[in-house]
């Protein structure tokens, strides 16, 4: 069933969209761009060409127009219902450049993959980046996610972050202004990161590289990397390790329709074929349940779910679970 409308949308912009340099696809299938290949469609999808391009859509986009940024979908849950209004998703040609700018300093597009500016890091003998080197997503999804591994998180190497408003209004955040918290930032919601400044320290080359090997063999080892799966679903709660705790409530290997509990990681939910948004997070909400009534504690998603439910299929949170 359709539930989004991206013709009538487009439409309703008038005549300022042939000043858009970028691409606005309506009804934009969004299991194209998440990693669990799974969720309804975008109404509105734009890619700006630029920063400037980007401005000039935010002033010509309603303010009642609901806007959703992505990046490369490595942590997104989308419902099956699709996503109201416009989804920004930055073209790699104007938010995707990395490159040095002063010592132990790179500058990154929010597009960029994490992957990217680590290689850069390494290739220039810059420490402190090894950690990117796992992690799937865009630096866009790390500065909003304050993405970490192996002890080292975003807010470690951030510098300033360049970012635009809903309305279209350009600002540059320090480090303090990120507020960053464990896979959490408090700058406002409506900020869309274009690109920022990071910076780490001189070290050995052939030693960032051994780090980097080390980080990809843990991955492959311990991670479903291969699979269509979100990454870590659930926060760590406050003393404890997700995985555990939905290991001792029997949710390994869990299944619900298309959707389970990765056999090799059981934080991480997978799509082990035609899974569903609604599929994903009922599963996710059986964790939740079954780690309350095992542990009294209350999982937190760590995964991003937007949208809307498909009328019929809405997915409540369990009894004795909170929402956040
Ligand atoms: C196999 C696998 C392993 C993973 N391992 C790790 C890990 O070790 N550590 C870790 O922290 N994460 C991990 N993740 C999760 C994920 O890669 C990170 O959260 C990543 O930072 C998300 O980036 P993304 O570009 O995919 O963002 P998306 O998933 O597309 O979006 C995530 C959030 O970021 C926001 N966002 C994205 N771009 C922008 C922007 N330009 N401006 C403002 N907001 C934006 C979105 O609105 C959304 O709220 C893993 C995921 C997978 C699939």
């Amino acid at each position: 069933m359709k539930q989004v409308n991206g013709e009538r949308l487009l439409a309703s912009l008038g005549e300022g969209v042939k000043d858009i340099r970028g691409r606005l696809t309506p009804d934009a299938p969004m299991d194209k761009v998440t990693w669990f290949q799974a969720g309804g469609l975008a109404e509105l999808m734009f890619q700006p060409h630029d920063v400037d391009d980007l401005v000039t859509f935010l002033k010509l986009l309603p303010e009642d127009v609901p806007l959703t940024v992505v990046g490369v979908g490595s942590n997104l849950l989308v419902r099956d219902g699709g996503i109201a209004g416009v989804v920004l998703r930055l073209s790699a040609k104007g938010f995707g450049q990395v490159e040095l700018v002063g010592e132990n300093r790179i500058k990154a597009g929010a597009i960029c993959p994490d992957k990217h500016v680590a290689a850069m890091a390494m290739d220039n003998g810059i420490g402190g980046f090894a950690f990117y080197y796992g992690i799937p997503g865009s630096i866009g999804g790390a500065l909003r996610m304050n993405a970490g591994a192996n002890g080292t998180e975003t807010k470690d190497r951030v510098v300033e972050v360049h970012a635009v408003d809903r309305k279209g209004n350009v600002h540059v955040l320090s480090n303090a202004d990120m507020g960053y918290s464990y896979r959490h930032s408090s700058a406002p919601s409506d900020l869309i990161f274009t690109h920022a400044v990071f910076e780490g320290y001189p070290d050995d080359r052939a030693k960032i590289r051994a780090e980097m090997d080390a980080v990809r063999q843990h991955r492959e080892t311990v991670q479903p990397v291969k699979e269509k799966t979100g990454g870590s679903t659930f926060k760590n709660p406050e003393g404890h390790s997700a995985w555990k705790v939905i290991d001792e409530a029997g949710c390994r290997g869990l299944m619900n329709g298309g959707a389970q509990m990765s056999a090799l990681h059981c934080n991480f939910m997978i799509n082990i074929g035609h899974a569903s948004g609604y599929d994903l997070e009922y599963l996710g909400e059986m964790v939740r349940q079954r780690v309350f009534e095992d542990h009294g504690i209350k999982l937190e998603w760590e995964i991003k779910r937007l949208g809307v439910f498909m009328p019929g299929r809405e997915v409540r949170p369990f009894q004795g679970v909170t929402t956040e």
